[in-house]
C-alpha cells in the first residue's frame, strides 16, 4: 500500500508543531490561563498546535478556526 507524499507531509508538519513551543499562555477562544481548569485540550488543526482552557473550546475553534488562529498568528514569537 501506498501512502500518498501529502500525508506524510501533515505527519511531519504535526509533529514539528507538537514539538516547538507554543506561543500563547491563553485559550484563543475564551482567553482564559491553559492550565487553570486543569490539562490544557490540545488538538492539530492542518499541522498548526492550538490549546484550549477546556472542552467546549474545540467545538467553538471549528465554527470559524480562521478567527481563531489569526489570534495565534499575531501572538508575540517570543516573551
Ligand atoms: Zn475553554
Amino acid at each position: 500500500m501506498k501512502t500518498p507524499a501529502i500525508l506524510l507531509a501533515m505527519l511531519m508538519m504535526s509533529n514539528l508543531a507538537f514539538a516547538g513551543n507554543y506561543p500563547l499562555t491563553t485559550c484563543v477562544v475564551s482567553g482564559e490561563k491553559l492550565g487553570e481548569m486543569g490539562p490544557p485540550i490540545v488538538i492539530n488543526y492542518k499541522g498548526t498546535e492550538v490549546r484550549f482552557c477546556c472542552d467546549g473550546c474545540p467545538k467553538k475553534f471549528y465554527k470559524d478556526p480562521e478567527k481563531y488562529l489569526a489570534k495565534l498568528k499575531t501572538a508575540p514569537s517570543s516573551h
